[in-house]
């Protein structure tokens, strides 16, 4: 299959925070991928800004070594990566001052797409965008990119929300939630609205239940004074997993265009009940032989904030009333992995007798580590010895009949940021789902604070409190196995 690679209108890309970590692990091997792959144009410019003071040729170090460190695969492409780094410009700015803003608007260039990475803390993103405007850096065709958290709650949202608005249309705002750009969010979508197979069963009355689980085995790193004032609901629940469950529940939108899509998805939402306490398992993380406990990491003897939460959630509509939506996070568990399942209910009746054995289907998207989607099908077991039934993955992701092109599909990252190029807004979250997201988001961490709730501990490698499988069990249902 010949490579569809399709380059990008040349671009002056000027990345706030250029300097820091998010731009040295994601943000710079991954325009390094598009460059490699031929979509970032030779007369794209990226521009580093931060306060160090450094010489260009300094910061060209400091890129290759975090290409090297970050992506060693890509590191091999020597050549390319030194036409790369030539591409490469640096300029000190302080977000909060006067210092460097004249210096980089001599950088930029006319009639090339401008955008403008905000890769720092959102407590600089007010006075970023005053000063791009102010300085005369930004039109009205530039592009922002803002990361999370958006807020910790709604009224910090709101807050943050204005402070970009009184500078930039919402059409310039691209809020990034990587789990948006990741090739398997994406093809659910080419699966449920490209085919006439799933949309049908896409309903109540054929769906039991959807899992949506996102575990990880690390545990808080050196995030911790972070993480302790966020917590699991706040960090994982309120972006990812919604935007996930957006996905899976939206209704198809009329056209894959940014606002249509987006507006399915504010719907869903907008639908979610409130949800009842007794649905909720928060857990910490107990200490294990050889690593820290949860309070230890965050230095924080008595913290009740949650690493694990899990949920049961309800969409009040006619597609969804009746099927549960359970969801699932953590850190420090059993295996890392990523998974949305769609489990389908019980055939109404077996032909073949209890004796052949029953398997309900289930479509699993898994999103890491192992990007792809199953359908499990039940089939006859070959051979002779009568009518025995067995359960068989059938693969969706067609690497082999994709062929090379499939196995080196941008990550997430690489993916988002070609789209702010293209001005693609689809994959970015809108202001006001942000808003609605922590509008049902704040009742329930509110409701923690009221009743002093105590998170309970879980064992290190594990799938979480016993009680999160009591969620299910109560329910007559069961999580899937968390693996690798
Ligand atoms: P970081 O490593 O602390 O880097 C912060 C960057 O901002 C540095 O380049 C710093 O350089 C610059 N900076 C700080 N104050 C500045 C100012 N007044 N003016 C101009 N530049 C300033 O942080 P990070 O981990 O890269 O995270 C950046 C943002 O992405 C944060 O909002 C974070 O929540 C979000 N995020 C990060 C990750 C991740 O994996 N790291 C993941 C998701 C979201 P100087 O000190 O030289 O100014």
């Amino acid at each position: 299959m010949v490579s569809r690679v399709i380059p990008v209108d040349n671009f002056d890309l000027v990345i706030f925070g250029g300097t820091g970590d998010l731009a040295r692990r994601k943000i710079l091997p991954g325009l390094f991928r598009r460059f490699i792959s031929g979509q970032m144009p030779e007369e794209a410019r990226i521009i580093g800004a931060a306060r160090s003071d450094m010489s260009v040729d300094d910061y060209r170090v400091m890129i290759r070594d975090a290409v090297h460190e970050f992506d060693p695969a890509s590191a091999k492409h020597k050549d390319c990566l030194e036409r790369f780094l030539g591409q490469l410009g640096y300029v000190a700015v302080d977000a909060m001052g006067e210092g460097g803003w004249k210096e980089l608007h001599a950088e930029m260039r006319e009639n090339t797409v401008r955008a403008f990475y905000f890769s720092v803390a959102p407590s600089l993103f007010g006075a970023i965008a005053e000063r791009l405007k102010s300085f005369g850096l930004a039109d009205d065709q530039s592009r922002i990119v803002v990361e999370k958290p958006f807020g910790k709650d709604l009224e910090t949202a709101k807050k943050l929300n204005r402070s970009l608005s009184e500078h930039f249309d919402e059409s310039q705002i691209y809020r990034i939630d990587h789990y948006l750009g990741k090739e398997t969010v994406q093809n659910l979508m080419a699966v449920r609205f490209g085919n006439m197979l799933f949309e049908p069963l896409w309903n109540s009355q054929y769906v039991d239940h959807i899992q949506i689980t996102v575990a990880e085995t690390v545990g808080v790193g050196g995030r911790g004074s972070y993480y302790d004032t966020s917590g699991a609901m706040r960090d994982m629940v309120q972006n990812h997993l919604m935007q996930l469950l957006c996905l899976i529940a939206m209704e198809p939108p009329a056209k894959f265009d940014p606002d249509a899509v987006r507006d399915e998805k504010l719907k869903v939402i907008r639908a979610l009940d409130p949800v009842e306490p007794h649905h909720i398992v928060r857990g910490q993380y107990a200490a294990s032989e050889k690593t820290p406990s949860y309070r230890a990491d965050v230095e924080n003897a008595r913290s009740f904030t949650e690493s694990f939460i899990a949920m049961r959630c309800q969409i009040s509509n006619w597609r969804w009333a009746g099927t549960p939506f359970y969801l699932r996070t953590g850190k420090r568990m059993k295996a890392r992995t990523s998974e949305i399942a769609v489990v389908f209910k019980d055939a109404p009746h077996s032909i073949f007798g209890p004796e052949a054995g029953y398997h309900r289907n289930v479509l699993s998207i898994r999103l890491q580590p192992n990007e792809g989607m199953t359908l499990g099908v039940t089939i006859k077991e070959p051979g002779p010895g009568g009518m025995r039934l067995v359960d068989v993955p059938l693969d969706m992701t067609f690497a082999e009949a994709l062929g090379p092109d499939a196995e080196e599909v941008p990550d997430a990252y690489e993916r988002l940021i070609m789209d702010v190029i293209r001005g693609n807004q689809t994959l970015f979250m809108r202001g006001d789902e942000v808003e609605a997201a922590w509008r049902w988001t704040d009742p329930i961490i509110e409701g923690w604070q009221r009743r002093n709730d105590v998170p309970k501990e879980y064992d290190t490698g594990s799938t979480g409190p016993d009680d999160a499988l009591m969620l299910m069990h109560r329910d007559g249902r069961r999580w899937r196995e968390i693996k690798e």
